[in-house]
């Protein structure tokens, strides 16, 4: 048996029967007590007791919406990353591609992860302009979105592409000059694997390796407990070797895509439940904001931004970006719901939300399901309306919100890419508080950097990342912010009798903050309340130990994943 009491100079347990306490008692796992150091030294008088040095303990952050092992595979080595947020403008882009040419073998080819034409401020790249900058070396770039890759002619010669363009795959496409060879675009998964598949494979990374990397990037950001929000049996192996490894540092909920076969299958996880468990069942209304395919009631506006990100105001935007049928979604929620699944819609634009309620409200009332604990989900609800959310909360349905949309592209939202009234209140967080919906915050894989703190400061200050405050109506409590990456993202994951809080029985997950964000400027929450560390299960997570034994561990079983990473967000 291990006891164990830890103690910090707060902690702050988000159970509002004890909102604060000094210290910890931890057994075999579990929360044993919380108070005062004398009342944990009470209830566990032979256990050892640990100042954690930290300046607050939190319960560990739940991500309740993310792809961790996909997203290590798109974006961890031997990919390297330009997304906006390590790479904010073109010129810190060409850096990094100038640093890659420079010091890697010219035999190899280059991979780079996360483009935005939006934030990166220019139109996608074609063949054309990659070959002036990489010449005869072959290169795949993919876009942050998870839509498109981009090549140069190189590749093309390799794959015979230059003499024989391919057709284009069901489902995908490639962009075409007027003679019908290749420009150098590809746009969604089929073409993307095409693309990218045989260059990830002669790179011979390990995928195993690169989702851990991720795994611990995650950790570093303060979470102890996430969810892979599509997953299929593919990825299973890789779950089960991430949880055998010492010192896993998450737990996993997963939601299988419905597209993949026997998708109302029950699952089991040799980890056990409390590290993995599968819990329902993903399903798209529409697409990404960035590139034009969310279904919205309002129009893009017509100018150089919208025209550089290649969106075109007059087909971008209406209900035909919507993903299903109202009968295709009908259908597979009569076949999830009596096997008791947990149901979850991508919805982004007002209309795709709209047809996702009207759906859930119909199959809610035809399996009887009203007023249960179904706990069903919408996912990001860029465009929600306050209507939307008390409907949300009047139907049980869990919103789980976006803030990285409003924090890195908020100010495009209002006035170039929307207009004001409609992009100043995009991650209507006011609203969905208000409406009494249970709200949870997410990074979303690859989609944004693993960050609740950024995520709850933006939440708390409405300010984007140069500043600005668009809808400062929509600014939450720093409460709210809180019980959304903690306790109420928890039950959002349906495993808030486990974690979210802490409480005596539930698992000793925390995470060590060096500030007490209750007194810290909200405006610079995360960086003046940084993460220490993270504890599973009353152990301290030891990264150097969790990835080291990743790397050393069979990566065989696992090098298919590489040909999918274009499942990687949303
Ligand atoms: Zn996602």
């Amino acid at each position: 048996m291990s006891n164990q009491i830890l103690k910090a100079g707060t902690v702050i347990t988000m159970d509002p029967l004890l909102p604060r306490a000094d210290a910890v008692a931890v057994t075999d796992g579990r929360i044993t007590a919380v108070g005062s150091l004398a009342d944990c030294q009470e209830e566990s008088p032979d256990a050892e007791v640990v100042d954690t040095g930290a300046a607050a303990l939190l319960p560990g952050f739940v991500e309740p919406h993310s792809h961790p092992v996909m997203s290590g595979v798109a974006t961890q080595p031997p990919a390297r990353s330009i997304a906006p947020w390590d790479a904010p403008t073109w010129a810190d882009v060409e850096r990094i591609f100038a640093d890659a040419i420079t010091t890697t073998d010219p035999s190899t080819p280059l991979l780079f992860a996360g483009f935005d034409a939006l934030l990166h401020k220019r139109p996608s790249p074609r063949a054309d302009e990659l070959d002036r900058i990489f010449g005869e070396r072959v290169v795949v770039i993919s876009d942050n979105s998870g839509h498109g890759a981009y090549f140069n002619t190189a590749l093309m010669k390799r794959n015979g592409w230059d003499v024989n363009p391919p057709a284009d795959p069901v489902g995908a496409h490639y962009g075409r000059n007027p003679d019908g060879s290749l420009n150098g675009q590809g746009f969604e998964t089929a073409a993307i694997m095409a693309i990218a598949a045989p260059v990830m494979a002669q790179l011979g990374g390990n995928p195993l390796l690169s989702a851990a990397q991720y795994y611990a990037w995650m950790a570093r950001g303060g979470y102890t407990s996430t969810s892979d929000m599509t997953y299929d049996r593919t990825i299973k192996p890789a779950y089960e070797a991430l949880a055998a490894a010492p010192s896993c540092p998450l737990r996993v909920s997963m939601w299988e895509m419905s597209t993949s076969e026997g998708f109302t299958e029950p699952e089991s996880f040799a980890a056990g439940e409390s590290m993995l468990v599968k819990r329902g069942v993903k399903l798209w209304t529409d697409g990404s904001p960035w590139i034009g395919n969310i279904a919205i009631s309002f129009p893009y506006l017509s100018n150089e931004t919208t025209k550089t990100a290649g969106i075109d105001p007059a087909v971008a935007g209406g209900a035909h970006s919507m993903n299903y049928t109202r009968e295709q979604l009908d259908a597979t929620l009569d076949k999830a719901a009596p096997a008791g699944w947990q149901m979850s819609f991508h919805a982004n634009g007002d209309l795709a939300i709209e047809l996702a309620l009207d759906a859930y409200e119909a199959a809610l009332q035809r399996h009887d399901l009203i007023g249960t604990d179904h706990r069903w989900r919408l996912e990001h609800l860029g465009a929600g309306t306050r209507a939307q959310f008390e409907r949300a909360a009047r139907l049980g349905v869990y919103v789980s919100m976006a803030p990285f949309q409003y924090y890195y592209w908020g100010d495009l939202l209002d006035g170039r890419l929307f207009d004001h009234e409609h992009g100043s209140r995009w991650q209507a967080f006011g609203d969905a508080v208000a409406a009494g919906a249970v709200v949870s915050l997410h990074n979303d894989g690859s989609v944004s950097p693993p960050t609740p703190v950024l995520n709850i400061q933006t939440a708390v200050s409405r300010r984007t990342r140069a500043g600005n405050v668009h809808g400062a109506d929509q600014a939450i409590s720093l409460d709210h912010a809180l019980r959304a990456h903690t306790i109420d993202a928890a039950r959002t994951l349906h495993r808030d009798k486990l974690v979210g809080s802490i409480e005596v029985g539930k698992l000793a997950d925390f995470t060590e903050l060096t500030a007490d964000p209750y007194t810290v400027d909200p405006v610079q929450l995360a960086e003046t309340a940084r993460v220490g560390g993270t504890w599973l299960s009353g152990n301290r997570i030891d990264l150097d130990a969790f990835v080291g034994a990743v790397r050393g561990a069979d990566a065989a079983p696992h090098a298919h994943l590489a040909d999918q990473a274009q499942r990687s967000c949303c």
